[in-house]
């Protein structure tokens, strides 16, 4: 029944796949030891609630919290691939999807994040807050955060010059062309 609280130790989670996939990640001893025992967190956190305020403090602060935001993350990938708009001609049907978006702290901008895979940036437009990106930015700002990718931004032509349909700023639509970025 409590499948969901248990330790994931699947077949993916191995070294081999980490040094594949996240090498960058794999060589810092703080995040393996994080990944190797993340589940003392939340245990952690579910005593401490129960400690401070008893059983109603632990199922909601607890048990419904940690439901709500697992049915949220995987409304990414439902939600956001039926409903809202696309911003870019992604290979896929993702979609940017408002409510998605406000509900996962801006993962719901998710056709973007099809567009620039490796952009720490969700949002793009000034209407798409995004909550996770405001965190990155301030953990950069008190300096822990750095070498933040974001999507390079290209300008259009200018007038008579090249593509001439385009005007004003030009996201480039291509996953290989980013910068890393200092702030
Ligand atoms: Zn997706």
């Amino acid at each position: 029944m409590a499948w969901w609280m248990l330790v994931d130790d699947g077949s993916t989670h191995t070294p081999d796949y980490y040094k594949k996939w996240a090498p960058d990640l794999y060589k810092d001893p703080v995040h393996r030891w994080i990944d190797s025992y993340h589940i003392l967190f939340p245990l952690m956190l579910f005593g401490l609630l129960y400690y401070l305020g008893g059983m109603s403090w632990l199922v909601w602060g607890g048990f419904v919290r940690t439901i709500f935001v697992l049915h949220t993350t995987w409304l990414v990938n439902s939600a956001s691939h039926i409903w809202g708009y696309r911003s870019h001609s992604t290979r896929d049907k993702s979609t940017n999807l408002w409510w998605v978006a406000l509900l996962t702290y801006g993962e719901g901008w998710h056709n973007n994040h099809h567009a620039f895979q490796t952009s720490a940036k969700h949002g793009l437009a000034w209407w798409e807050i995004d909550m996770t990106y405001l965190a990155i930015k301030f953990m950069s700002l008190i300096g822990v955060a750095g070498n933040i990718k974001l999507p390079k931004i290209r300008q259009a032509s200018v007038a008579g010059v090249g593509v001439g349909a385009l005007t004003g700023d030009e996201l480039v639509d291509d996953p290989n062309e980013f910068v890393p970025s200092g702030f």
